[in-house]
């Protein structure tokens, strides 16, 4: 299950190419506002996260609902409406937060990341940087980076022996 990103700038240039007939000036303004809608957290009619680039087109609806296909294999999806999809629900965001007081690391969203629910891959537990203070926030980066990744890759990997 993935969406391809692409920027609204190219999406909106392929597009064109594809269909000539397209308004630009119209075709924008509906994606405008199907982005809009998804991050007011407008839902499908069923509850999951509508398809920005399909309701653009159709009206608010998720990608299933759309196309009838239960995941996308190289379906594009704007790509500010992917990275979004994260429960942000009790988080604090950055500029909440007393600049004097600002601890610990934040996404490109600026919501703070709570290290304690980043999933340690297996392999963490064989490496000699596990349970290293010094090393620890690094090492959360990097997981943080991937926990969307099927596989973990890790440069500052050492096993550990004993
Ligand atoms: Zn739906």
């Amino acid at each position: 299950m993935g969406f391809t990103p692409i920027s609204l700038d190219s999406y909106v240039k392929k597009h064109l190419e594809n269909n000539p007939s397209e308004n630009e000036k119209d075709l924008r303004k509906r994606l405008n506002s199907a982005l809009s809608d998804y991050h007011k957290r407008v839902k499908c009619s069923c509850g999951n996260d509508i398809w920005v680039i399909g309701s653009a087109a159709v009206g608010n609806s998720c990608f299933t609902c759309i196309t009838g296909e239960s995941y996308t294999k190289d379906d594009y999806e704007i790509d500010t409406a992917i990275k979004k999809r994260e429960n942000i629900k009790g988080r604090r965001h950055i500029d909440e937060i007393d600049p004097t007081k600002i601890a610990g690391f934040f996404d490109d969203d600026g919501y703070e990341i709570n290290t304690d629910l980043i999933i340690k891959p297996n392999m963490c537990l064989t490496c000699v940087n596990d349970d290293n203070p010094n090393e620890e926030l690094l090492c959360n980066m990097t997981r943080y980076d991937q926990k969307d990744d099927l596989e973990f890759i890790c440069f500052g990997y050492e096993k550990k022996i004993n």
